[in-house]
């Protein structure tokens, strides 16, 4: 563990800011938080409401401060911006989100900060883009929470099929964090044996029951909205298991937005893919196997997010 006292930035303190400050302090996991909001209020009132949990978890110190206390932040974690509404897809949210990255990045740079960016505001993998290029911070520094959500959403969803922990599930959803998102069943197993193979035995769920298993996982984010409005919890804890796995430099591999370098043939693009996350940010890329199929589908995914790249300027 290291040693020396360690802060995180959260700036928005929302449903999904206030989910991961709440995942934070039960795991006790940071020395200190501080809660950056427009609406100061918000983030007065999360700091003092999860500050009396504090008995109940490890010493920290948690406030609602300003720009300026990003300076000596390991990690600032942004959640901050408009959300999807009920029929809204996560691109529908750029043009908002840009703006107000522009102005949420700057202020941070103009602190003195030299850590990590970790992003979760959607569109995850554009707004991620965004934050390394209004930084100028080696990319390394700069990642999104990309597909991290969605790969625990198919690992809970194979671990119910199969009967068994979750944790034992080895699966990826790759590309955007959004509708175009890639299942890689190719290299899916549990337990050392491939979800294919026991497919092809007749061991486990139908094909059927496989493509549904998928297309729940792709739309849990409307189905959960439709339901109450926003998705958190998931979120939150999956911020959570990222903080831990950079201010613990635990090497743990999580499918994260990136920016890739020429890996599955895709350069200048963030998206989710799996990669080693460690104290230094993204160490690398691990660049799986893909069938034929998927690799078509992740082009298609990127190709997607490079349309929408290309709406936004960063004059
Ligand atoms: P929310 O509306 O509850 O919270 C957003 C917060 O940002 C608010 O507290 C608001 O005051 C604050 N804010 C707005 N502009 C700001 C600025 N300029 N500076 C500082 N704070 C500012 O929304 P939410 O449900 O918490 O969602 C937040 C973001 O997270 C959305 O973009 C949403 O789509 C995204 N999200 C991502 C994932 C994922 O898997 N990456 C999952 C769920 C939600």
């Amino acid at each position: 563990m290291n040693r020396k006292i360690s802060r995180v930035a959260l700036i928005g303190s929302g449903f999904v800011g206030s989910s991961y400050a709440y995942a934070l302090v039960n795991q006790g996991m940071v020395n200190e938080l501080v809660i950056i909001d427009v609406n100061k209020n918000k983030a007065e009132g999360d700091a003092m409401d999860l500050s009396h949990g504090i008995p109940f978890s490890s010493p920290m110190k948690i406030w609602a401060g300003d720009y300026s206390d990003c300076k000596d932040a390991d990690l600032v974690v942004i959640t901050a911006g408009a959300n999807q509404l009920p029929g809204e897809t996560r691109l529908d949210l750029i043009e908002k989100n840009v703006k107000i990255f522009k102005t949420i990045v700057s202020s941070i740079m103009n602190s003195g900060f030299s850590g990590i960016f970790l992003v979760a505001s959607n569109p995850v993998d554009v707004l991620t883009y965004a934050t390394w290029k209004i930084s100028g911070l080696p990319s390394e520094r700069v990642l999104g929470s990309g597909t991290i959500l969605d790969t625990a959403r198919f690992c809970f969803l194979l671990g119910e099929a199969f009967q068994v922990d979750s944790r034992s599930v080895h699966a990826y959803i790759m590309g955007e964090h959004g509708d175009t998102e890639v299942p890689i069943w190719s290299q899916a197993s549990i337990g050392g044996k491939s979800i294919l193979e026991c497919l092809d035995k007749g061991i486990g769920p139908s094909q059927e029951e496989l493509d549904q298993i998928f297309i729940n996982v792709r739309d849990a984010a409307y189905q959960i909205i439709d339901k109450k409005g926003a998705t958190y919890y998931g979120i939150g804890m999956s911020l959570a298991r990222l903080t831990k796995a950079i201010l613990y430099n635990q090497n743990s591999i999580l499918t994260i937005a990136t920016l890739l370098h020429g890996e599955f043939g895709l350069k200048d693009i963030y998206i989710g893919v799996p990669a080693v996350v460690n104290r230094a940010g993204v160490r690398e890329v691990i660049e799986i196997c893909l069938a034929d199929d998927e690799k078509e589908k992740l082009i298609h995914s990127a190709n997607i997010l490079r349309d929408a790249l290309e709406t936004i300027s960063f004059d």
